[in-house]
């Protein structure tokens, strides 16, 4: 691969011996990549100015290494810092959630412009009026969304028949499940309708527009259980931002 140049939001950041770091990416036009940066740690680097922290929007270039994945990191401009997120231990707490979210659920080289989008529409969101919570609950319907694995709500995702207002959720068969099916899955619990509609809104809603939806509280602490077993059925690892979440928010 020649010299590439892409945006890029920075996921995650690993130290690597004295100097220098590995920087997970999420770039606008290659997707995921590692990149790595020598001579950058301490007095003297080629990339300043808060662009290598987690979640800064940069402009990078960098460039094939022979037998890695990981590219060499030549130069990291830094486009957005999201200050008002930094100033906020709720906020960072949240966006740091999401960055560890996507590096979870995506894989080295997956391109797609789309979530790219959604992570920096998301990570405004964050920066401005908006709630916490429900810009994570945003990004986290699209994300599903983009990736294909959203929950199915429109018929019974175990025997593909109609489903009312008595369905389940099970996070087992991946959706709302109709009265006959409830056997399989004992673990499946109640929804109201009122937060299977607000799912069904955001998916199909243009960001712009749902970033001002309102919700009541009680549809949002059911989003926020159920979207959590869902995700937390999807990804392997524990993580380890939504401990620290869970802290704040005792407070
Ligand atoms: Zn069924």
């Amino acid at each position: 691969m020649p010299i590439q140049k892409s945006e890029a939001i920075v996921l995650r950041r690993q130290d690597l011996r004295e100097t220098s770091l590995i920087l997970t990416f999420y770039t606008k036009d290659f997707g995921k990549i590692k990149g790595i940066l020598r001579g950058v740690r301490g007095a003297r680097g080629v990339c300043g100015g808060g662009s290598l922290e987690i979640f800064a929007h940069d402009e990078i270039v960098f460039y094939d290494r022979k037998k890695s994945d990981i590219f060499t990191t030549s130069q990291c401009d830094l486009i957005e810092f999201f200050n008002p997120i930094r100033r906020s231990l709720e906020k960072l707490a949240y966006a740091a959630y999401m960055a560890e979210l996507l590096d979870s659920v995506t894989a080295l080289g997956d391109k797609n412009e789309r979530v790219f989008d959604l992570l920096l529409n998301s990570l405004k969101l964050l920066s401005g009026e908006a709630s916490s919570r429900r810009a994570a609950r945003i990004f986290e319907i699209k994300l599903l969304s983009l990736l294909g694995i959203m929950p199915t709500l429109e018929s019974c995702a175990n025997c593909g028949g109609k489903v009312d207002a008595s369905a389940k959720f099970s996070v087992l068969q991946g959706g709302l499940i109709c009265k006959n099916c409830f056997k399989s899955d004992e673990n499946a619990h109640t929804i109201m309708q009122g937060t299977v509609k607000f799912i069904e809104h955001i998916r199909a809603l243009p960001f712009e527009k749902v970033a001002r939806i309102k919700v009541a509280s009680a549809v949002g602490k059911e989003l926020e259980s159920a979207l959590r077993k869902f995700l937390d059925y999807h990804i392997e690892r524990r993580l380890k931002t939504l401990e620290f979440l869970r802290e704040i928010e005792k407070v």
